[in-house]
């Protein structure tokens, strides 16, 4: 498969008793190298083993908790908890199944969806047996029809075999940068637009229709079907003590073969380098994390484990999966300024942050990247950076100003270089980030 920035998945082989990383997930892509229909899917797994007491929703939650299983989203946050938080909350309980993958680096939820539709229905019905929700809602992109068609008839199928303990709802939304924020699915499923609400009430609490809602990325429900039927200590048995199991990533930049891969936790990042084929090209920086992400420089950040105490020492954090590969005659400045430009653009624009701050400091990085920057407006995009965090209703500006600031980190000899003698050739470099040329939405856009 590929999609124009990277070539997806390669069929190489690794399969999950010969490879060398033990894929799960995606086990009957490389063992067939097909997507997994529902017959191939039941042969493999049997059906979803729902809870059909408290007792048993309570020994299920109390496995994904042993099994150390956290979100695959972006926030890394603990599985148990959440299941646990809104079972226990007022009211019947809603389901939500994030596959929306805004980030444009990312492509592994929409693979996961593709390859292995059914181990995330399987896990997005397995919750809402867990919490006791009469409902589940499958959130996907509106550019992805095709995609949203065949899991709508993948579902049917289901429901012809009884499969299911509650209906699953296939819904498109609009596809824009913040809308896979977990309050823009919770907003748009109440009737309103895909944009982040200032909180609280969180979704936990008060969500769709008021009610507790737990919203989990389509990866982390996959896992958590894998759980319900091999139980903590298989799930363990990938990944380390601090960060548990597999993970798919999204590979890309100058590799040899990138694509979507499914890695064990705790791997460094020079490992996942290495199971896209390596650099292909001497390399100048890495971005972990995606645009909300952190760029690192390649040396010390090679042998840094992928989990979240270990990535927390660069400043940085898992995210959902991102590594891209910076070359060394690509410019990381234009690279920032393209992002910082998208990010701008792509804000509700219903807080200041996001109205004035994020566009003031595109334009002083796009001055950085491209035109004649002094010493002064170098200070002043510190400063504006500085100023975008913790003041919107949701992460957009903190993301940027992240990205930000790590950008003016790292390639702090390039910074020197564009204010001493103003931008070199590598500013022209093609772009490696895969930056859509999207126009900022309409306000109609938005429903
Ligand atoms: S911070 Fe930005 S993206 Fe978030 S709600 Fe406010 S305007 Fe929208």
């Amino acid at each position: 498969m590929t999609d124009g920035h990277t070539t997806m998945l390669t069929a190489d082989g690794r399969d999950g008793t010969a490879g060398p990383y033990g894929s799960r997930l995606l086990h009957g892509w490389y063992a067939t190298g097909g997507p997994a229909g529902l017959d191939q899917h039941l042969g493999r797994y049997g059906p979803p083993p729902h809870p059909r007491s408290a007792g048993a929703a309570d020994r299920l939650v109390r496995a994904v908790e042993d099994a150390g299983l956290t979100g695959r989203g972006g926030a890394a946050f603990p599985t148990a908890r959440k299941l646990r938080t809104v079972a226990g909350g007022k009211g019947t309980a809603v389901v939500v199944a994030n596959g929306m993958e805004s980030e444009p680096a990312s492509r592994k939820d929409e693979t996961l969806l593709d390859l292995a539709p059914h181990l995330v229905l399987d896990g997005a019905a397995l919750a809402a047996a867990t919490v006791g929700a009469d409902v589940a809602h499958l959130c996907l992109p509106r550019t992805r029809q095709d995609q949203a068609d065949a899991l709508r008839e993948a579902v049917a199928e289901r429901r012809r075999l009884g499969l299911d303990p509650v209906p699953v709802e296939v819904h498109e939304l609009p596809h824009h940068y913040v809308s896979s924020e977990e309050t823009s699915l919770v907003r748009w499923l109440n009737g309103g637009d895909a944009r982040p609400l200032a909180t609280p009430p969180r979704p936990f609490d008060k969500g769709v229709g008021r009610r507790p809602t737990l919203i989990d990325n389509v990866e982390t429900l996959a896992h958590l079907a894998l759980i319900a039927r091999y139980g903590p200590g298989w799930f363990r048995g990938a990944g380390g003590p601090d960060a548990a199991g597999t993970t798919l990533v999204t590979l890309s930049g100058a590799l040899r073969t990138p694509g979507v891969y499914e890695v064990p936790m705790g791997l460094t990042l020079g490992g996942m380098l290495d199971v896209a084929g390596g650099a292909d090209e001497p390399l100048g920086a890495l971005l972990l994390g995606g645009f909300f992400g952190s760029w690192l420089p390649v040396g010390q950040a090679l042998r840094v484990p992928f989990a979240k105490p270990d990535l927390a020492s660069l400043g940085a954090g898992p995210g959902a999966g991102v590594l891209v590969a910076l070359p060394a005659r690509a410019c990381g400045l234009a690279e920032t300024a393209r992002v910082l430009g998208y990010l701008a653009a792509q804000s509700a624009r219903q807080c200041g942050p996001c109205r004035l701050g994020l566009p003031a400091v595109a334009e002083d990085f796009a001055d950085l990247a491209w035109g004649r920057p002094d010493p002064w407006s170098l200070r002043r995009l510190e400063s504006r950076a500085g100023l975008l965090a913790g003041r919107g209703a949701c992460r957009h500006p903190d993301g940027a100003s992240r990205f930000a600031a790590t950008a003016l980190r790292v390639f702090a000899d390039d910074v020197l270089h564009h204010l001493s003698s103003g931008p070199c050739a590598a500013a022209g470099h093609e772009p490696v980030l895969p930056v859509p040329g999207t126009p900022a939405p309409d306000e109609p856009e938005w429903r």
